[in-house]
């Protein structure tokens, strides 16, 4: 029962042979999370073709910059297809927004994109960087599922998401930064959520959705526990949040 609640299938090579695979190797689920309208076809496209794929639909902050607002209309109307299960990837990035101007500029893009999420019943994928305390404090005005991906801390960050009842995914990158060990233990087991963020590289190699096993058997050893109850919680949380 692998579950990658955080991908971007459609920026592999051939991503059909890539769901073959990951079928192959038991991945039940595959979240592809858009970047913006155009990739947001593309992630809708690879759902309705494959039944373990579901869709995230939404501006990523990178493109808040430079898309028009209009896109979140269209993004809308995308938003009552059964196949799309959250809006994402959404979020406030501060590496790419470095004026006051920017920064304000991606607070609206999220801030649209979490209403609307509001208004379709559906969770919110939500990208951070260098933004965790503006990326909390909007997201805990309102009343919307959340699930932090690839959150890293510092820890105050961390378990201020754990009071707020937010989901974290974990990737790869769990295994290349010891850090991750105090991050993951604050983290009840409940809330935790696998992902690759695929096609990002790990050492030297794309990641691909089965890599989420290696991930719970990191999970598995914090939480002192077993890889298959890892699996197990982690499947029952992703089915939970994301309806599926
Ligand atoms: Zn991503």
């Amino acid at each position: 029962m692998l579950s990658d609640v955080h991908d971007h299938l459609y920026a592999v090579d051939d991503p059909d042979s890539v769901v073959a695979e990951s079928k192959e190797r038991g991945v039940k689920l595959i979240i592809t999370n858009a970047e913006n309208y155009d990739t947001a076809l593309r992630c809708l496209e690879l759902a309705e073709k494959h039944d373990i794929v579901r869709a995230a639909v939404g501006i990523h902050p990178e493109y808040a910059l430079n898309v028009s607002e209009s896109e979140i209309e269209q993004i809308e109307r995308l938003l009552s297809n059964e196949r799309v299960v959250a809006v994402g990837e959404i979020g406030l990035d501060y590496k790419f927004a470095t004026t006051s101007e920017e920064k304000e500029r991606q607070k609206v893009f999220f801030r649209k994109q979490i209403e609307l999420a509001k208004e379709y019943g559906l969770p919110v994928e939500v990208h951070s960087r260098r933004a965790h305390r503006p990326v909390l404090e909007l997201l805990a005005e309102y009343d919307v599922p959340v699930n932090l991906h690839w959150f890293s801390g510092p820890m105050r960050d961390v378990i201020r998401g754990v009071e707020l009842g937010f989901y974290f995914s974990f990737g790869p990158a769990v295994l290349h930064y010891e850090s991750y060990r105090a991050v993951v233990d604050v983290v009840p087991l409940d809330r935790i959520l696998l992902e690759t963020d695929m096609p990002v590289r790990f050492g030297g190699k794309e990641a691909r959705p089965w890599w989420v096993k290696d991930v719970a058997k990191f999970i598995a050893d914090v939480k002192k526990t077993s890889v298959d109850n890892v699996l197990q919680r982690t499947w029952q949380n992703a089915r939970r949040l994301f309806r599926v």
